[in-house]
């Protein structure tokens, strides 16, 4: 990612609320909500609100933040029961990774069965 990718992307506007979203989950490092072309029958995406373009971009004092970032993705299939039958959780990263914001992303996926490889 190059810095211009970085300078505002959907999720900014998101956060901002300036562009609506289904909000699951917020608090003072985090926002999840879900996503607007769901691939599953619950698709949510946890964000950091400090912006990091991608898993390319991490340094090690985002180290914290990220762990959290996945805690919070499971917490929330523990509370909306969807552990017992799994889930998956992704970041893509980078073109070929499938990345299309640049602000990292966990996609949360329940409901079905996923199947490996991804495509
Ligand atoms: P990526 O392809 O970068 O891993 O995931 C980006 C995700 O953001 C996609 O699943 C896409 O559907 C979702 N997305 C893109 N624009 C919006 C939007 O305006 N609102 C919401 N809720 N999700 C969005």
């Amino acid at each position: 990612m190059t810095a211009s990718e970085t300078s505002v992307t959907i999720f900014d506007r998101i956060l901002s609320r300036e562009v609506a979203a289904d909000i699951v989950f917020e608090d003072d490092d985090i926002l999840a909500f879900r996503d607007i072309a769901p691939q599953a029958p619950t698709h949510v995406l946890f964000i950091p609100k400090r912006r990091i373009a991608s898993l390319d971009d991490l340094v090690e004092s985002d180290v914290e933040l990220m762990g959290r970032l996945l805690f919070r993705a499971a917490a929330f299939a523990r509370e909306q029961d969807l552990a017992k039958d799994g889930y998956r959780c992704v970041i893509n990263s980078g073109r070929d990774g499938g990345q299309s914001v640049a602000h990292i992303h966990l996609h949360l996926l329940a409901g079905r069965r996923m199947s490996w490889p991804p495509g």
